[in-house]
Protein backbone atom coordinates (compact mmCIF):
# COMPACT_ATOMS: atom_id res chain seq x y z
CA UNK A 1 0.00 0.00 0.00
CA UNK A 2 2.02 3.23 -1.20
CA UNK A 3 0.51 5.96 0.84
CA UNK A 4 2.69 8.76 0.04
CA UNK A 5 5.69 9.66 -1.66
CA UNK A 6 9.33 11.40 -0.71
CA UNK A 7 11.53 12.74 -3.40
CA UNK A 8 14.66 12.54 -2.75
CA UNK A 9 16.60 14.73 -5.47
CA UNK A 10 16.43 13.13 -9.14
CA UNK A 11 18.26 10.29 -10.10
CA UNK A 12 20.45 7.95 -9.26
CA UNK A 13 18.93 8.82 -5.26
CA UNK A 14 16.49 6.21 -4.47
CA UNK A 15 12.89 6.99 -4.39
CA UNK A 16 10.81 5.52 -1.71
CA UNK A 17 7.10 4.86 -0.45
CA UNK A 18 6.38 5.41 3.02
CA UNK A 19 3.63 2.33 4.25
CA UNK A 20 1.47 4.32 6.68
CA UNK A 21 0.83 1.05 8.73
CA UNK A 22 3.96 0.56 10.10
CA UNK A 23 4.94 3.98 10.22
CA UNK A 24 1.96 4.00 12.90
CA UNK A 25 3.62 0.84 14.12
CA UNK A 26 7.14 2.59 14.25
CA UNK A 27 5.49 5.10 16.15
CA UNK A 28 3.24 3.11 18.31
CA UNK A 29 6.66 0.93 19.35
CA UNK A 30 8.16 4.35 20.41
CA UNK A 31 5.53 5.28 22.42
CA UNK A 32 5.27 2.34 24.50
CA UNK A 33 8.80 2.09 25.17
CA UNK A 34 8.80 5.53 26.40
CA UNK A 35 6.12 5.09 28.83
CA UNK A 36 8.04 1.95 30.39
CA UNK A 37 11.33 4.25 30.54
CA UNK A 38 9.65 6.91 31.71
CA UNK A 39 7.76 5.30 34.66
CA UNK A 40 10.90 3.54 35.50
CA UNK A 41 12.56 6.65 35.83
CA UNK A 42 10.22 7.82 38.06
CA UNK A 43 10.36 4.86 40.30
CA UNK A 44 14.23 5.29 40.59
CA UNK A 45 13.90 8.40 42.79
CA UNK A 46 12.37 6.47 45.13
CA UNK A 47 14.78 3.05 45.08
CA UNK A 48 17.01 2.60 47.87
CA UNK A 49 19.80 0.50 47.41
CA UNK A 50 22.54 0.50 45.16
CA UNK A 51 21.63 -3.17 43.73
CA UNK A 52 18.26 -2.26 43.01
CA UNK A 53 18.45 0.96 41.43
CA UNK A 54 21.25 -0.30 38.78
CA UNK A 55 18.88 -3.19 38.19
CA UNK A 56 15.97 -0.51 37.38
CA UNK A 57 18.31 1.68 35.73
CA UNK A 58 20.20 -0.87 33.40
CA UNK A 59 15.93 -1.53 32.86
CA UNK A 60 14.95 1.57 31.59
CA UNK A 61 18.03 1.79 29.64
CA UNK A 62 17.13 -1.41 27.76
CA UNK A 63 13.88 -0.75 27.10
CA UNK A 64 14.65 2.78 26.36
CA UNK A 65 17.51 1.61 23.62
CA UNK A 66 15.62 -1.11 22.26
CA UNK A 67 12.39 1.08 21.81
CA UNK A 68 14.27 3.70 19.90
CA UNK A 69 16.17 0.92 17.78
CA UNK A 70 13.05 -0.92 16.91
CA UNK A 71 11.34 2.29 15.87
CA UNK A 72 14.26 2.96 13.84
CA UNK A 73 14.17 -0.08 11.79
CA UNK A 74 10.51 -0.64 11.38
CA UNK A 75 10.42 3.22 10.50
CA UNK A 76 13.00 2.05 7.50
CA UNK A 77 11.06 -1.07 6.59
CA UNK A 78 7.94 1.48 6.35
CA UNK A 79 10.25 2.90 3.70
CA UNK A 80 9.32 0.85 0.48
CA UNK A 81 11.34 1.27 -2.59
CA UNK A 82 13.02 -0.40 -5.29
CA UNK A 83 16.19 -1.22 -3.80
CA UNK A 84 16.35 -4.12 -0.72
CA UNK A 85 17.69 -2.63 2.01
CA UNK A 86 20.56 -4.35 3.49
CA UNK A 87 22.45 -4.11 7.14
CA UNK A 88 25.95 -4.31 8.41
CA UNK A 89 25.87 -6.24 11.62
CA UNK A 90 28.51 -4.85 14.08
CA UNK A 91 27.14 -1.26 12.99
CA UNK A 92 23.62 -2.19 13.62
CA UNK A 93 24.31 -3.94 17.22
CA UNK A 94 26.59 -0.66 17.87
CA UNK A 95 23.74 1.45 17.22
CA UNK A 96 21.68 -0.49 19.59
CA UNK A 97 24.41 -0.40 22.27
CA UNK A 98 24.43 3.30 21.33
CA UNK A 99 20.94 3.75 22.16
CA UNK A 100 21.31 2.01 25.50
CA UNK A 101 23.89 3.63 26.94
CA UNK A 102 22.49 6.98 25.90
CA UNK A 103 19.12 6.14 26.81
CA UNK A 104 20.70 4.61 30.47
CA UNK A 105 22.91 7.74 30.85
CA UNK A 106 19.55 10.21 30.22
CA UNK A 107 17.69 7.93 32.73
CA UNK A 108 20.40 8.35 35.18
CA UNK A 109 20.62 11.93 34.95
CA UNK A 110 17.12 12.72 35.39
CA UNK A 111 16.07 10.16 38.34
CA UNK A 112 19.06 12.20 40.59
CA UNK A 113 18.12 13.48 43.75
CA UNK A 114 17.66 17.16 43.18
CA UNK A 115 15.26 18.13 39.85
CA UNK A 116 15.64 21.25 38.56
CA UNK A 117 15.12 23.04 35.32
CA UNK A 118 18.92 22.86 34.19
CA UNK A 119 18.69 19.17 35.00
CA UNK A 120 15.40 18.41 32.95
CA UNK A 121 16.98 20.62 30.08
CA UNK A 122 20.28 18.58 30.10
CA UNK A 123 18.36 14.86 30.65
CA UNK A 124 16.14 16.37 27.63
CA UNK A 125 19.44 16.98 25.62
CA UNK A 126 20.86 13.54 26.57
CA UNK A 127 17.72 12.09 25.74
CA UNK A 128 17.58 13.78 22.20
CA UNK A 129 21.20 12.89 21.72
CA UNK A 130 20.88 8.72 22.61
CA UNK A 131 17.35 9.16 19.56
CA UNK A 132 19.87 10.87 17.19
CA UNK A 133 22.98 8.91 17.38
CA UNK A 134 21.38 5.54 16.72
CA UNK A 135 19.59 6.91 14.39
CA UNK A 136 22.57 8.08 11.93
CA UNK A 137 24.85 4.89 13.15
CA UNK A 138 21.70 2.78 11.92
CA UNK A 139 21.79 4.97 8.58
CA UNK A 140 25.22 3.98 8.65
CA UNK A 141 24.69 0.50 8.54
CA UNK A 142 23.01 0.50 5.50
CA UNK A 143 25.26 -1.44 3.08
CA UNK A 144 25.99 -0.23 -0.46
CA UNK A 145 24.48 2.80 -0.06
CA UNK A 146 26.61 6.50 -0.40
CA UNK A 147 24.09 8.62 2.36
CA UNK A 148 24.89 12.35 2.17
CA UNK A 149 22.03 14.38 4.58
CA UNK A 150 20.59 17.97 3.81
CA UNK A 151 21.88 20.30 6.85
CA UNK A 152 18.69 22.03 7.44
CA UNK A 153 16.70 19.08 7.88
CA UNK A 154 19.22 17.36 9.48
CA UNK A 155 19.40 20.02 11.90
CA UNK A 156 15.70 20.20 12.65
CA UNK A 157 15.70 16.53 13.10
CA UNK A 158 17.90 17.05 16.27
CA UNK A 159 16.51 19.76 17.65
CA UNK A 160 13.46 17.76 17.43
CA UNK A 161 14.83 15.13 19.30
CA UNK A 162 16.13 17.45 22.15
CA UNK A 163 13.14 19.85 22.62
CA UNK A 164 10.76 16.92 22.80
CA UNK A 165 12.41 14.84 24.66
CA UNK A 166 13.19 18.13 27.26
CA UNK A 167 9.53 18.66 27.01
CA UNK A 168 8.88 14.92 27.74
CA UNK A 169 11.05 14.85 30.62
CA UNK A 170 9.17 18.40 31.96
CA UNK A 171 5.93 16.46 31.67
CA UNK A 172 7.18 13.29 33.90
CA UNK A 173 8.69 15.39 36.26
CA UNK A 174 5.73 17.82 36.70
CA UNK A 175 3.32 14.36 37.19
CA UNK A 176 6.07 12.94 39.55
CA UNK A 177 5.79 15.76 41.81
CA UNK A 178 2.47 16.44 41.43
CA UNK A 179 0.61 16.58 44.77
CA UNK A 180 -2.31 14.24 43.71
CA UNK A 181 -2.15 10.34 42.70
CA UNK A 182 0.18 9.44 40.50
CA UNK A 183 -1.45 10.05 36.86
CA UNK A 184 -1.57 7.49 34.09
CA UNK A 185 -3.04 10.11 31.78
CA UNK A 186 0.07 12.24 32.55
CA UNK A 187 2.56 9.66 32.06
CA UNK A 188 1.06 8.54 28.74
CA UNK A 189 1.35 12.22 27.44
CA UNK A 190 5.32 12.35 28.27
CA UNK A 191 5.63 9.87 26.56
CA UNK A 192 3.45 9.85 23.45
CA UNK A 193 5.74 13.43 23.67
CA UNK A 194 8.88 11.49 23.82
CA UNK A 195 7.34 8.93 21.18
CA UNK A 196 7.11 12.31 18.90
CA UNK A 197 10.86 13.03 19.44
CA UNK A 198 11.99 9.42 18.68
CA UNK A 199 9.54 8.99 15.40
CA UNK A 200 9.54 12.87 14.42
CA UNK A 201 13.54 12.70 14.62
CA UNK A 202 13.73 9.64 12.53
CA UNK A 203 11.57 10.82 9.43
CA UNK A 204 12.96 14.25 9.59
CA UNK A 205 16.46 12.57 9.72
CA UNK A 206 15.13 9.82 6.11
CA UNK A 207 13.79 13.05 4.83
CA UNK A 208 17.17 14.93 5.63
CA UNK A 209 19.23 11.86 3.35
CA UNK A 210 20.11 11.74 -0.01
CA UNK A 211 20.60 7.73 -0.80
CA UNK A 212 22.14 6.59 -3.64
CA UNK A 213 22.27 2.91 -4.38
CA UNK A 214 26.34 2.26 -4.58
CA UNK A 215 25.76 -2.10 -4.83
CA UNK A 216 28.18 -1.86 -8.04
CA UNK A 217 31.18 -0.75 -5.81
CA UNK A 218 30.07 -2.49 -2.57
CA UNK A 219 29.14 -5.78 -3.37
CA UNK A 220 26.70 -6.98 -0.16
CA UNK A 221 28.64 -9.66 2.19
CA UNK A 222 27.57 -12.89 3.29
CA UNK A 223 26.42 -11.77 6.57
CA UNK A 224 24.44 -8.78 6.08
CA UNK A 225 20.72 -8.72 7.54
CA UNK A 226 18.31 -8.24 5.60
CA UNK A 227 15.50 -5.72 6.25
CA UNK A 228 12.16 -7.87 6.20
CA UNK A 229 11.86 -10.71 8.23
CA UNK A 230 14.85 -10.64 10.69
CA UNK A 231 13.88 -7.57 11.45
CA UNK A 232 10.28 -8.39 12.29
CA UNK A 233 11.79 -11.15 14.99
CA UNK A 234 13.55 -8.62 16.26
CA UNK A 235 10.65 -6.48 16.70
CA UNK A 236 8.80 -9.08 18.30
CA UNK A 237 11.37 -10.08 20.60
CA UNK A 238 11.82 -6.20 21.58
CA UNK A 239 7.93 -6.32 22.29
CA UNK A 240 8.06 -8.81 24.50
CA UNK A 241 10.79 -7.46 26.47
CA UNK A 242 9.07 -4.13 26.57
CA UNK A 243 5.99 -5.54 27.77
CA UNK A 244 7.62 -7.67 30.75
CA UNK A 245 8.43 -4.18 32.09
CA UNK A 246 5.50 -3.17 31.34
CA UNK A 247 3.85 -5.26 33.79
CA UNK A 248 6.92 -4.90 36.23
CA UNK A 249 6.23 -1.07 36.01
CA UNK A 250 2.42 -0.78 36.50
CA UNK A 251 3.24 -2.99 39.71
CA UNK A 252 5.69 -0.39 40.65
CA UNK A 253 3.12 2.70 39.92
CA UNK A 254 0.61 0.71 41.88
CA UNK A 255 2.88 1.04 44.77
CA UNK A 256 4.19 4.02 44.03
CA UNK A 257 0.06 5.35 43.62
CA UNK A 258 -0.35 3.78 47.04
CA UNK A 259 3.02 5.25 48.81
CA UNK A 260 2.10 8.72 47.64
CA UNK A 261 -1.47 8.44 49.05
CA UNK A 262 -0.05 7.09 52.31
CA UNK A 263 2.16 10.06 52.10
CA UNK A 264 -0.01 12.02 51.79
CA UNK A 265 -2.47 10.81 54.61
CA UNK A 266 0.97 11.26 56.71
CA UNK A 267 1.71 14.80 55.49
CA UNK A 268 -2.11 15.76 56.25
CA UNK A 269 -1.72 14.16 60.15
CA UNK A 270 1.98 15.85 60.81
CA UNK A 271 0.18 19.58 59.83
CA UNK A 272 -2.83 18.30 62.16
CA UNK A 273 -0.76 17.14 64.66
CA UNK A 274 1.43 20.27 64.53
CA UNK A 275 -1.54 22.45 64.38
CA UNK A 276 -2.62 21.14 67.65
CA UNK A 277 0.51 21.38 69.52
CA UNK A 278 0.65 25.00 68.63
CA UNK A 279 -2.60 25.19 70.09
CA UNK A 280 -1.66 23.45 73.69
CA UNK A 281 1.66 25.34 73.97
CA UNK A 282 -0.45 28.80 73.40
CA UNK A 283 -2.73 27.56 75.62
CA UNK A 284 -0.24 26.64 78.44
CA UNK A 285 1.77 29.89 77.65
CA UNK A 286 -1.45 31.53 78.62
CA UNK A 287 -2.45 29.81 81.30
CA UNK A 288 1.49 30.54 82.79
CA UNK A 289 0.67 34.04 82.08
CA UNK A 290 -2.29 33.71 83.86
CA UNK A 291 -0.12 31.84 86.81
CA UNK A 292 2.80 34.42 87.08
CA UNK A 293 -0.14 37.60 87.50
CA UNK A 294 -2.04 35.77 89.83
CA UNK A 295 0.48 34.48 92.09
CA UNK A 296 1.99 37.78 91.80
CA UNK A 297 -1.16 39.48 92.98
CA UNK A 298 -2.14 36.75 95.92
CA UNK A 299 1.34 37.41 97.25
CA UNK A 300 1.03 40.99 97.89
CA UNK A 301 -2.06 40.88 100.27
CA UNK A 302 -0.23 37.00 101.99
CA UNK A 303 2.24 39.40 102.71
CA UNK A 304 0.17 42.26 104.38
CA UNK A 305 -1.33 39.00 106.33
CA UNK A 306 1.81 37.59 107.21
CA UNK A 307 3.59 41.17 108.40
CA UNK A 308 0.26 41.75 110.98
CA UNK A 309 0.32 37.90 112.26
CA UNK A 310 4.15 38.79 113.37
CA UNK A 311 2.53 42.15 114.93
CA UNK A 312 -0.04 39.84 116.79
CA UNK A 313 2.82 37.65 117.96
CA UNK A 314 4.48 40.39 119.35
CA UNK A 315 1.32 42.05 121.48
CA UNK A 316 0.34 40.98 124.48
CA UNK A 317 -1.15 37.29 124.21
CA UNK A 318 -2.74 34.92 126.25
CA UNK A 319 -1.01 31.43 125.98
CA UNK A 320 -4.03 29.70 123.89
CA UNK A 321 -4.45 32.76 121.40
CA UNK A 322 -0.58 32.59 121.09
CA UNK A 323 -0.62 29.30 120.15
CA UNK A 324 -3.66 29.91 117.56
CA UNK A 325 -1.15 32.80 116.27
CA UNK A 326 1.76 30.78 116.38
CA UNK A 327 -0.09 27.96 113.55
CA UNK A 328 -1.53 30.77 111.30
CA UNK A 329 2.27 32.24 111.51
CA UNK A 330 3.58 28.24 110.19
CA UNK A 331 1.08 28.19 107.69
CA UNK A 332 0.99 31.24 106.06
CA UNK A 333 4.96 30.95 105.65
CA UNK A 334 4.50 27.56 104.16
CA UNK A 335 1.57 29.12 101.70
CA UNK A 336 4.04 31.91 100.80
CA UNK A 337 6.43 29.30 99.60
CA UNK A 338 4.30 27.59 98.15
CA UNK A 339 3.18 30.93 95.99
CA UNK A 340 6.63 31.89 95.70
CA UNK A 341 7.64 28.17 94.13
CA UNK A 342 4.44 28.34 91.36
CA UNK A 343 5.36 32.20 90.71
CA UNK A 344 9.23 31.15 90.07
CA UNK A 345 7.78 28.21 87.76
CA UNK A 346 5.13 29.84 85.74
CA UNK A 347 7.79 32.85 85.32
CA UNK A 348 10.33 30.28 83.61
CA UNK A 349 7.44 28.77 81.49
CA UNK A 350 6.40 32.10 80.52
CA UNK A 351 10.16 33.31 79.86
CA UNK A 352 9.47 35.87 81.96
CA UNK A 353 12.48 35.35 84.08
CA UNK A 354 15.37 36.79 83.85
CA UNK A 355 18.89 36.73 85.65
CA UNK A 356 20.28 39.42 87.61
CA UNK A 357 24.18 39.28 87.37
CA UNK A 358 26.58 40.60 89.75
CA UNK A 359 29.78 39.90 91.49
CA UNK A 360 29.48 37.48 94.46
CA UNK A 361 31.45 34.37 96.34
CA UNK A 362 30.14 30.94 96.15
CA UNK A 363 31.41 29.68 99.22
CA UNK A 364 30.19 32.88 100.87
CA UNK A 365 26.39 32.25 99.31
CA UNK A 366 26.62 28.61 100.82
CA UNK A 367 27.85 29.56 103.88
CA UNK A 368 24.27 31.95 104.26
CA UNK A 369 22.48 29.05 103.33
CA UNK A 370 24.16 26.63 105.96
CA UNK A 371 22.82 29.05 108.57
CA UNK A 372 19.90 29.72 107.95
CA UNK A 373 19.18 25.82 107.89
CA UNK A 374 20.89 24.87 110.53
CA UNK A 375 18.38 25.37 113.48
CA UNK A 376 16.35 22.59 111.25
CA UNK A 377 19.16 20.03 111.11
CA UNK A 378 20.09 21.06 114.69
CA UNK A 379 16.08 20.48 115.63
CA UNK A 380 16.41 17.10 113.74
CA UNK A 381 19.34 15.86 115.45
CA UNK A 382 21.16 15.60 112.51
CA UNK A 383 24.89 15.97 111.53
CA UNK A 384 25.95 18.44 109.47
CA UNK A 385 29.17 17.17 108.08
CA UNK A 386 30.88 20.49 105.79
CA UNK A 387 33.19 18.96 103.13
CA UNK A 388 35.12 21.93 101.62
CA UNK A 389 37.90 24.65 102.41
CA UNK A 390 35.61 27.54 104.07
CA UNK A 391 38.27 29.81 104.55
CA UNK A 392 38.88 29.36 100.20
CA UNK A 393 36.91 31.53 98.09
CA UNK A 394 35.44 30.85 94.54
CA UNK A 395 34.73 34.48 93.36
CA UNK A 396 32.16 34.25 90.21
CA UNK A 397 29.82 36.15 88.12
CA UNK A 398 26.57 34.79 88.48
CA UNK A 399 22.91 35.83 89.75
CA UNK A 400 23.05 34.67 93.74
CA UNK A 401 19.59 35.08 94.46
CA UNK A 402 18.75 32.32 92.45
CA UNK A 403 22.23 30.30 93.10
CA UNK A 404 21.08 29.78 96.63
CA UNK A 405 17.38 28.82 95.69
CA UNK A 406 18.44 26.06 93.87
CA UNK A 407 21.17 25.21 97.11
CA UNK A 408 17.68 25.90 99.55
CA UNK A 409 15.84 23.58 97.84
CA UNK A 410 18.54 20.22 97.96
CA UNK A 411 19.16 21.06 101.51
CA UNK A 412 15.97 21.65 102.61
CA UNK A 413 14.61 18.32 101.05
CA UNK A 414 17.92 16.61 102.28
CA UNK A 415 16.60 17.14 106.16
CA UNK A 416 13.20 17.01 104.99
CA UNK A 417 13.54 13.34 103.91
CA UNK A 418 16.49 12.11 106.64
CA UNK A 419 15.25 11.54 110.43
CA UNK A 420 18.76 10.08 111.43
CA UNK A 421 22.61 10.41 110.56
CA UNK A 422 23.96 12.84 108.28
CA UNK A 423 23.73 15.68 105.60
CA UNK A 424 27.44 15.99 104.01
CA UNK A 425 27.94 19.38 101.72
CA UNK A 426 30.41 19.22 99.37
CA UNK A 427 31.80 21.55 97.12
CA UNK A 428 34.60 21.07 94.65
CA UNK A 429 35.49 23.00 91.81
CA UNK A 430 37.37 22.76 88.27
CA UNK A 431 39.24 25.56 85.92
CA UNK A 432 37.44 24.75 82.48
CA UNK A 433 39.18 27.38 80.80
CA UNK A 434 41.03 31.57 81.32
CA UNK A 435 37.12 32.46 81.97
CA UNK A 436 35.28 29.50 83.18
CA UNK A 437 35.16 28.29 86.68
CA UNK A 438 32.96 24.73 87.24
CA UNK A 439 31.93 24.19 90.42
CA UNK A 440 30.55 20.81 91.79
CA UNK A 441 27.76 21.46 94.71
CA UNK A 442 26.86 18.12 96.31
CA UNK A 443 24.42 17.28 99.12
CA UNK A 444 24.77 13.88 100.23
CA UNK A 445 22.12 12.89 103.56
CA UNK A 446 21.38 9.16 104.93
CA UNK A 447 17.62 9.68 104.29
CA UNK A 448 14.97 7.57 102.89
CA UNK A 449 16.50 7.37 99.53
CA UNK A 450 14.18 7.27 96.39
CA UNK A 451 13.52 3.70 94.75
CA UNK A 452 15.16 2.69 91.17
CA UNK A 453 11.72 2.58 89.81
CA UNK A 454 11.30 6.43 90.81
CA UNK A 455 13.95 7.78 89.59
CA UNK A 456 12.83 8.91 86.22
CA UNK A 457 9.40 11.36 88.24
CA UNK A 458 11.96 13.09 90.58
CA UNK A 459 12.24 16.08 87.96
CA UNK A 460 9.00 16.18 86.76
CA UNK A 461 6.44 18.68 87.35
CA UNK A 462 3.82 18.33 90.43
CA UNK A 463 5.14 15.05 91.03
CA UNK A 464 6.31 13.41 94.32
CA UNK A 465 8.09 10.43 94.09
CA UNK A 466 6.23 8.57 96.37
CA UNK A 467 2.56 9.86 97.02
CA UNK A 468 3.35 8.69 100.78
CA UNK A 469 5.51 11.35 101.29
CA UNK A 470 3.21 14.15 100.23
CA UNK A 471 1.36 13.07 103.67
CA UNK A 472 4.42 12.72 105.43
CA UNK A 473 6.63 15.38 104.73
CA UNK A 474 4.20 17.54 102.50
CA UNK A 475 5.40 19.35 99.66
CA UNK A 476 4.15 20.57 96.39
CA UNK A 477 6.43 18.57 94.25
CA UNK A 478 7.90 21.87 92.51
CA UNK A 479 11.33 22.52 94.42
CA UNK A 480 13.03 20.41 92.13
CA UNK A 481 11.98 21.23 88.71
CA UNK A 482 12.27 24.53 89.36
CA UNK A 483 16.10 23.88 90.86
CA UNK A 484 16.53 22.05 87.37
CA UNK A 485 15.06 24.92 85.67
CA UNK A 486 17.42 27.53 86.97
CA UNK A 487 20.47 25.34 86.94
CA UNK A 488 20.04 25.31 83.33
CA UNK A 489 18.74 29.11 82.94
CA UNK A 490 22.81 29.65 84.77
CA UNK A 491 24.08 27.36 82.07
CA UNK A 492 24.80 24.44 84.13
CA UNK A 493 22.99 20.56 85.29
CA UNK A 494 21.55 19.22 88.12
CA UNK A 495 21.61 15.23 88.98
CA UNK A 496 21.29 12.70 91.70
CA UNK A 497 22.31 9.77 92.71
CA UNK A 498 20.48 7.62 95.68
CA UNK A 499 19.59 4.08 97.40
CA UNK A 500 16.56 3.23 98.49
CA UNK A 501 17.05 2.88 102.61
CA UNK A 502 20.41 4.33 102.11
CA UNK A 503 20.33 7.93 101.37
CA UNK A 504 20.46 9.99 98.44
CA UNK A 505 23.04 12.80 96.70
CA UNK A 506 21.59 15.21 94.88
CA UNK A 507 23.98 17.87 92.85
CA UNK A 508 24.23 20.56 90.80
CA UNK A 509 27.30 21.71 88.82
CA UNK A 510 27.47 25.17 86.73
CA UNK A 511 30.55 26.41 84.34
CA UNK A 512 30.71 29.93 86.14
CA UNK A 513 32.50 33.17 84.80
CA UNK A 514 35.48 33.86 86.85
CA UNK A 515 35.29 37.00 88.45
CA UNK A 516 39.01 38.28 88.03
CA UNK A 517 38.13 41.93 89.04
CA UNK A 518 38.73 40.36 92.88
CA UNK A 519 40.37 37.48 91.84
P1 LIG B 1 8.76 18.49 97.35
O1 LIG B 1 8.19 19.83 97.54
O2 LIG B 1 7.75 17.41 97.33
O3 LIG B 1 9.93 18.21 98.17
P2 LIG B 1 10.71 18.39 95.24
O4 LIG B 1 10.59 18.72 93.83
O5 LIG B 1 11.70 19.14 96.03
O6 LIG B 1 9.26 18.53 95.85
O7 LIG B 1 11.01 16.87 95.36
C1 LIG B 1 10.28 15.95 94.60
C2 LIG B 1 10.30 14.59 95.25
O8 LIG B 1 11.62 14.03 95.13
C3 LIG B 1 10.04 14.61 96.73
O9 LIG B 1 8.66 14.62 97.00
C4 LIG B 1 10.70 13.34 97.16
O10 LIG B 1 9.82 12.24 96.97
C5 LIG B 1 11.90 13.20 96.26
N1 LIG B 1 13.13 13.71 96.93
C6 LIG B 1 13.73 14.90 96.71
N2 LIG B 1 14.86 15.03 97.46
C7 LIG B 1 14.96 13.88 98.16
C8 LIG B 1 15.91 13.36 99.12
N3 LIG B 1 16.97 14.07 99.51
N4 LIG B 1 15.69 12.12 99.62
C9 LIG B 1 14.64 11.39 99.22
N5 LIG B 1 13.70 11.81 98.34
C10 LIG B 1 13.87 13.03 97.80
Amino acid sequence: MNFFQIHLIPEPQITGYYDLRLVFFSFVTAVFASYIALSIAARLKTTSGRMNYCSWLFGGALVMGLGIWTMHFIGMEAFTSHVQIQYDPSITLLSLLIAIVASGFALFWVSRARVTTSSILMGGALMGIAIVSMHYVGMAAMLGMHISYLPSLFSLSIVIAILASQAALWLMVKNYKSETAFSFRLNGLSAIVMGFAICGMHYVGMAAAVMISSNDENPLSEQSIQGGLPLFYIGIATSFIMFIFLIMSSSNQKTLISLKKTNDMLIAKETELIEARQRAEQANLAKSFFLANMSHEIRTPLNVIIGMISLLERSNLDEKTKKYVNRMAISSKILLDLLVNILDLSKIEAEKLTLTLTSCDFIDLTKEIIDVMTPRIGEKKLKLIIDYDVTHSLKIISDPIRIQQVMTNLIDNAIKFTDKGFIKIRITSKKVNHVHLLIRFEVEDSGIGIHEEHFSRTFQKFSQVDDTSTRKFGGSGLGLVISKELTELLGGKIGFTSQLGVGSTFWFEIPFLINKVED
